[in-house]
């Protein structure tokens, strides 16, 4: 694991999502400032519970952004999008496909790694892939964990949040000790 969580880590995680943060195994994104965005969870929760979110967002800024555009019908246009019968809708699908594949197998290393069974989860990744958008909030954190590129929903969902949320702006408010 690249950045495995530390003490610290959790504990702003515990505070930012005003609980434990269960299973929780790595950061997966930081903020300039070093709080954790979001994090990568493993596939089975202590206590035998499976967890398809791998790339769960933790900061309640980017929480709060895409909630904002959420309700603003954003899930609509990419929707209506994602449909289009034309080039762009094709290349569109074929993008967030791979986002699928790409985070289902960002998951397997993890669960083979840890011995965790993918059993319950096998094929379901997040946030609707990959045919629907169904939760935003899942694909900006596979963005901010896996970087621009890695799907084209999530990279469309920061572009459009920049004003409110940048992993490179400092808006944190919850503190570190
Ligand atoms: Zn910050």
């Amino acid at each position: 694991m690249a950045d495995p969580a530390n003490e610290r880590d959790i504990a702003i995680v515990e505070r930012q999502l005003g609980r434990y943060p269960r299973g929780m195994v790595a950061v997966g994104a930081r903020c300039v400032c070093g709080r954790p965005l979001a994090v990568v969870t493993r596939p089975v929760l202590p206590g035998g519970i499976p967890f398809p979110t791998t790339c769960y967002l933790t900061s309640p800024e980017a929480v709060k952004a895409v909630s904002h555009v959420e309700a603003n019908g954003v899930m609509a246009e990419y929707n209506a999008m994602l449909a289009a019968d034309d080039e762009a809708g094709r290349e569109l699908r074929a993008a967030y496909r791979m986002a699928h594949d790409l985070y289902l197998a960002f998951r397997h290393e993890l669960a083979v790694r840890l011995g965790d069974s993918e059993e319950h989860i096998a094929g379901t990744s997040a946030g609707g892939m990959p045919v629907r958008v169904k939760c935003l909030h899942a694909l900006l954190a596979q963005t901010l964990v896996m970087g621009r590129g890695a799907n084209p929903i999530g990279d469309l969902t920061l572009a459009r949040i920049a004003g409110e949320f940048a992993p490179n702006v400092c808006r944190c408010a919850i503190d570190a000790e």
